[in-house]
């Protein structure tokens, strides 16, 4: 094999941007803790192994494998580290989380849903219709410019491609399970008070230019 050939690099898991505790009452430090260094390292350590795997089959050092099976590995864990990445930056607590976002995330949200009490509306309508294990995201298209609500089944994608996720909440039962049992609709309201709308801005910012 090309001896040139530039190794493919390995995922890193960031390390938390505030205290297992912050978000509490609303997510308790014992839900944080173990999806932090127990369900989001596993999905980075896959991904890792993963991608090792596929390496290996790339330097023909692998005669026997399943591309797809490795393939799907990848994307579902590759897409598990980078939306519980995506989740802990876009929550926050100490006052500085919940509330109505300001900005251009405010205009964008008002000026399609008419007021922010609709849009909450309809996402949580979305978010507590979910079937199994996912997530439900806030996107924007920049093509067309809209705010668009979608449901993200398992890990994978199932959103338009090459919109940016502004806003998420994992609905998989690790993420409340321990504090909310089955009561989901009741993690999801309160979920509502952690959403950190800065850092959606900051997308949004950065997506637009
Ligand atoms: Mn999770």
């Amino acid at each position: 094999m090309d001896n040139n050939r530039m190794g493919f690099k390995r995922y890193t898991q960031l390390p938390m941007p505030y205290k297992f505790d912050a978000l509490e009452p609303h997510i308790s430090k014992e839900i944080m803790e173990p999806h932090y260094s127990m369900n989001h390292k596993a999905y980075v350590d896959n991904a890792n192994k993963f991608i090792e795997r596929y390496e290996k089959v790339v330097a023909g050092e692998v005669k026997d494998y399943d591309i797809q099976g490795i393939l799907r590995a990848i994307t579902f864990n590759v897409n598990g580290h980078k939306l519980h990445a995506r989740f802990w930056n876009n929550m926050a607590g100490e006052g500085k989380g919940g509330g109505k976002p300001g900005g251009k995330v405010g205009d964008l949200i008002t000026s399609h849903y008419g007021s922010f009490d609709r849009f909450k509306q309809i996402f949580t309508e979305a978010a507590n219709s979910m079937l199994g294990a996912g997530w439900t995201a806030l996107c924007y298209d920049k093509e067309t410019g809209n705010p668009q609500i979608m449901t993200i089944e398992n890990h994978f994608m199932n959103k338009v491609a090459g919109a940016p996720v502004l806003a998420l909440i994992d609905e998989w039962e690790h993420a409340f399970n321990m504090q909310y049992k089955t009561k989901r609709a009741d993690y999801v309201a309160a979920w509502w008070n952690v959403v950190n709308w800065d850092d959606a801005e900051k997308v949004l910012e950065m997506v637009q230019g």
